[in-house]
């Protein structure tokens, strides 16, 4: 098990198989989305009790609102290293944010070919446009290539994935950010994988801009946050229109606010801030190190027992990768990915992904057109269920019997 702190509400939930038993569920999916902490459920029912209109009546509990909300945003500004100077504008996850920022962007930008369709569309459509250059197989070779060719175009953004949806890599963040800013371009991290696994500390790293969901910390859906420099914010046409993002409005037009509130129309969803600034403010207390050391046993054990089983190749994109999160994604030679996932969840009751991950270019260069399998891991992954995925991988791709379970009163059992 996982720190106490980090325990998730439903970690013990039964599943129906296809043989009419149960087993306990098995979530190896959490790099889509991970169980609320149960840290995270007891603030969202307290703060039920407690939330009325925000920014907008003198009420007791609009003004507890107000600063439940206003709270919310510091501590996730806390949590990602925020500068002073920066700003926690909350969306509603990490594709949001991005689709808010690249309205904002006053010049070309840069993004890599191995990026989630969040972090590669709304890019392609904006204003100043996008180049897609092709990552190469070493990360020291891709941040040669970035460098080149920020020297020669006139970027204003490079954006980049913090980890990788698909395999979990890592780029030297303040490397990249050295090499953006030596070039005059700014630095976008899509945080969404990164953010539930590593500390991110933004001032240190030099990175200027973070999105991040709550859906993947821990928090449930809903609610996610772009946090960085202001100044082209506010200079962009507000994201939403409505109450709340303006100063005054005549028949004729509106004077817009600067700062958070000009991108923040309509009511906020301050249950949302809460369950995400929670969820940053648990994995905080518990510190990166526990949960680190917590997942890095179990991933280690799911490469080291995939290893062994023949006819698995797990992706990666670059060869000399220093470090990954806790996602595996791997192709079983001969078996379709939805066949795969689909027994492992009817026979094993072990939930894991399959397709082509929202990154069809980074598929296709891994040469998984027809898409792979998805494992990942966390805070409310056990042994057991990295045990039961290898044994079930090893069955379907060997026929080797499993031996190291057995049905017992309907649940899997070591
Ligand atoms: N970027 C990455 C790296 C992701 O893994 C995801 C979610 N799969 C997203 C962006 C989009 O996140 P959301 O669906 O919460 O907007």
């Amino acid at each position: 098990q996982g720190p106490a702190l980090l325990e998730a509400v439903g970690a013990s939930t039964s599943v129906p198989l296809a043989n009419g038993t149960w087993a306990t569920y098995a979530n190896l999916d959490l790099a889509a989305s991970a169980p609320a902490l149960r840290a995270v459920a007891d603030r969202v029912n307290t703060t039920l009790q407690w939330y009325a209109s925000v920014h907008r009546g003198a009420g007791y509990l609009s003004q507890v609102s107000t600063s439940l909300y206003e709270a919310a945003r510091l501590s996730l500004g806390a949590f990602v290293g925020a500068r002073p100077d920066d700003e926690v504008l909350i969306t509603r996850n990490t594709t949001d944010s991005i689709n808010l920022l690249a309205r904002s962007v006053p010049g070309r930008i840069l993004v890599l070919d191995i990026e989630h369709h969040a972090n590669l569309l709304p890019w392609q459509a904006a204003a100043g446009g996008a180049t897609v250059l092709n990552a190469l197989p070493t990360q020291a070779a891709t941040i040669a290539a970035l460098e080149d060719e920020l020297a020669v175009g006139d970027y204003a953004l490079l954006a980049v994935t913090g980890a990788s949806n698909v395999t979990g890599e890592i780029l030297p963040l303040a490397q990249v950010a050295e090499i953006a800013h030596s070039h005059g371009a700014r630095l976008f991290v899509d945080a969404a994988q990164l953010a539930p696994h590593r500390p991110i500390d933004i001032a240190a790293t030099g990175v200027d801009y973070v999105a991040l969901s709550g859906h993947k910390l821990y928090a449930p859906y809903g609610a996610g946050a772009l946090i960085g420099r202001i100044d082209w914010l506010d200079d962009a046409e507000p994201y939403l229109r409505g109450g709340g993002a303006v100063t005054n409005v005549t028949t004729r037009g509106a004077e817009w606010q600067r700062g958070v509130a000009r991108h923040e129309a309509g009511s906020p969803n301050v249950i949302g801030a809460v369950a995400l600034a929670t969820a940053a403010e648990t994995l905080q207390a518990v510190g990166f190190a526990a949960l680190q050391a917590h997942e890095a046993a179990l991933v280690g054990r799911l490469h080291q027992g995939l290893a062994t089983i023949p006819g698995v190749r797990v992706a990666r994109i670059w060869e000399d990768s220093a470090d990954r999160v806790a996602v595996v994604t791997f192709a079983l030679a001969g078996l379709e990915p939805g066949f795969v996932a689909a027994y492992l969840s009817a026979e094993h009751g072990i939930g894991v992904r399959d397709g082509r991950f929202c990154a069809h270019p980074l598929l296709r260069k891994l040469g998984l057109d027809q898409g792979a399998v998805r494992a990942s891991v966390g805070a409310s992954t056990t042994g057991e269920h990295v045990e039961r995925l290898i044994a079930a991988v090893r069955w379907l791709a060997t026929g080797q019997p499993i031996r190291e379970y057995e049905v017992r009163d309907g649940a899997w059992t070591l």
